[in-house]
C-alpha cells in the first residue's frame, strides 16, 4: 500500500526540503517507487533543489483547476517522480487547497512512498499537507526555537490522528548543539529516527541542485540520509561513502 508521508517541522529552514529531496532520492535507491509533491505552496522550493525550476504544469495549475494531476507529474533524471510547485507569484491566484485531497488520491495510484515537502507554520497549507498524509516525519534543529515549532506541529498531527513516525535532527553539532539528542526526544516524547550533522556538503549540493546523497555520498549527511532510508524501509543501503578506517580494510583484503 503507498504510503504518503509529509515532512514538517512548524519553523521554517530547519531543513525539511533538504530530508525531502535527499530521502526521495535514497528511497528510490533502494527501490521504492517514490514520488516528491511540493506541498510548499506559498514558497515551492524543492524544484530549486532538485534542478528543474521551469515545470510547464505545476500543483498550482492542477489546484486551479486548469490541469489534472497526471499532467504535473514529471520524471526526475535520478529515477523518481516530482510534483513540483509553481515558483511564479501570480500562480499563487484562485487556487484551491482541498483539491489537493484528490490529486493525492490519484498519485497514490502512481508510487509506493509520497514524500510531501511540508511549509514552514501551522497554517492551512501545512494543515492540508498534513492532512492528506498517513504518516509524518519531524524535522528540526537541535535548538529551542525549532523543536517549540515541533511540538506545536507535533500537535496539529496528532490531532489529525496521523502516524507520526518520528524526529530527524538536522544540523546536529556534537558538543555545541543547543540541545541534547536526549532534551528533544523527551521534549517531544518521539523517537529521533536520524541526526543529520551540519554538513558544508548541503548547501553546496544545492547550490549545484543535486542531492547531497549523488553529489557526495561519502558526506557525513549523506550517510544520515542512506541510515535513514534503509531504516525507514528496512533494507540495505550500499555501503559507499564507508569511512575511512573501512576503506583501508577493504583494501587490506583485495
Ligand atoms: P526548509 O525546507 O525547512 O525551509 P531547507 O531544506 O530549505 O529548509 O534548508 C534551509 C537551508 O539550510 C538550506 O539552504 C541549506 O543550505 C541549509 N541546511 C539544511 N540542512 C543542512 C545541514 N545538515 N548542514 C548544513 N546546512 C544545511
Ligand atoms: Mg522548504
Amino acid at each position: 500500500m503507498t504510503r504518503v508521508v509529509s515532512l514538517v517541522s512548524g519553523k521554517g529552514g530547519v531543513g525539511k526540503t533538504t530530508v525531502t529531496s535527499n530521502l526521495g532520492a535514497i528511497l528510490n535507491d533502494l527501490g521504492k517507487k517514490t514520488l516528491i509533491l511540493d506541498g510548499n505552496l506559498t514558497t515551492p522550493n524543492i524544484s530549486l533543489h532538485l534542478g528543474i525550476p521551469l515545470y510547464p504544469i505545476t500543483v498550482h495549475d492542477v489546484l486551479r483547476g486548469d490541469a489534472h494531476i497526471s499532467e504535473a507529474i514529471y520524471d526526475h533524471p535520478m529515477g523518481f517522480s516530482i510534483v513540483p510547485g509553481s515558483i511564479s507569484i501570480d500562480d499563487l491566484d484562485k487556487i484551491d487547497i482541498e483539491k489537493l485531497s484528490e490529486a493525492i488520491e490519484y498519485l497514490t495510484k502512481k508510487a509506493d512512498v509520497i514524500l510531501v515537502d511540508s511549509p514552514a507554520g501551522l497554517g492551512r497549507e501545512s494543515y492540508k499537507s498534513i492532512e492528506i498524509s498517513d504518516d509524518v516525519i519531524i524535522v528540526t534543529n537541535p535548538n529551542t526555537p525549532s523543536l517549540v515549532e515541533a511540538l506545536k506541529v507535533k500537535e496539529l498531527a496528532e490531532r489529525l490522528d496521523k502516524n507520526i513516525l518520528g524526529v530527524v535532527v538536522n544540523r546536529y553539532v556534537r558538543g555545541t548543539s543547543e540541545l541534547t539528542e536526549q532534551e528533544i526526544e523527551e521534549t517531544l516524547e518521539l523517537p529521533i529516527l536520524s541526526r543529520v550533522p551540519e554538513d558544508s556538503t548541503i548547501p553546496k549540493s544545492i547550490d549545484k541542485k543535486t542531492p547531497a546523497v549523488y553529489f557526495k555520498p561519502s558526506s557525513p549527511s549523506s550517510r544520515a540520509f542512506k541510515k535513514l532510508g534503509s531504516d525507514l524501509t528496512g533494507e540495505e543501503f550500499e555501503t559507499e561513502g564507508i569511512g575511512v578506517f573501512q576503506r583501508i580494510m577493504n583494501w587490506l583484503r583485495e
